[in-house]
């Protein structure tokens, strides 16, 4: 039988308060992934960075489900691959790839998740990826990034092609794959990629209908772009639209095994 991550013992006093709240926040992250429908088995990836070690970042056990990750199971490594941490499960090869190029490339953001969802799997094969078409699509107008496909991310030379294409942008398509979202705080990235997930839902919802479809000009979707734009910039804003502790009470009512 293999292994139950949640059976691990505790590593809290061997971390900083602080990296043992990161590993909290991102073992909750994992946790919401398939509660919120968006897992893939044991594929795809989150990733945050180490407080206090920009060049350490924490990562998923390969081969536990992300509703059985805890604080405890996940897995510390460096910009170069090496294993910081005692455990019984490697790190999937394409995700050490696609985070470390994030992480290294942009010393502003803290975690970076990727998902293999269908809605985002096929967006991000369609030629023009993401349509705007409703308000929610529009913090993504011209604000999404895309990189081409190379086959499975296990090329180190990709990591350089995955910083150019995201350049200063915290989404990304990854064309024939699926989606990545960034930011300066574990639930921010969170907040993209719940949005992300849902405009691509909705747009094949839409395609689904057969009807033509509705698209504002080019004008409106900047202004509402700017619109959403500056209402994030202002304090808090973000932190009340994620429901972030709310989720995380949530998971811990349900099942508060992703804390230990
Ligand atoms: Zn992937």
């Amino acid at each position: 039988m293999a292994l139950d991550a949640a059976s691990l013992p505790s590593i809290e006093a061997q971390v900083s308060p602080e990296e043992w709240q990161t590993r909290i926040e991102l073992a909750a992250f994992y946790r919401l992934i398939p509660k919120h429908g968006m897992d893939d088995l044991v594929g795809t990836h989150i990733s945050a960075r180490v407080p206090g070690h920009p060049d350490q970042f924490l990562i998923n056990p390969y081969g536990v489900l992300f509703d059985e990750i805890t604080a405890s199971s996940l897995i510390k490594v460096n910009m170069e691959g090496d294993v910081l941490s005692d455990g019984p499960w490697p790190v999937n090869a394409a995700g050490f790839t696609i985070h470390s190029a994030v992480l290294s490339g942009r010393p502003d953001v803290m975690c970076t998740a990727h998902t293999h969802t269908i809605a985002g799997m096929a967006v991000s094969s369609v030629e023009g990826g993401l349509t705007p078409l409703t308000q929610k699509h529009m913090r993504f107008y011209k604000n999404l990034a895309s990189h081409p496909y190379e086959g499975i991310a296990d090329d180190a030379d990709e990591c350089a092609r995955l910083q150019r294409d995201l350049a200063g942008h915290d989404a990304m398509l990854l064309e024939n794959h699926g989606l990545l979202t960034c930011g300066p705080t574990i639930r921010a990235a969170w907040a993209l990629l719940y949005n992300l997930e849902k405009c691509c839902q909705t747009q094949l919802a839409v395609e689904a209908t057969g009807a033509e479809l509705v698209v504002p000009s080019e004008e409106l979707c900047d202004r509402t772009r700017g619109m959403f734009q500056r209402m994030l910039a202002k304090p808090g804003a973000g932190d009340r639209l994620d429901a972030w502790e709310s989720s995380l009470r949530l998971l811990a009512r349900e099942d508060d095994s992703f804390m230990h």
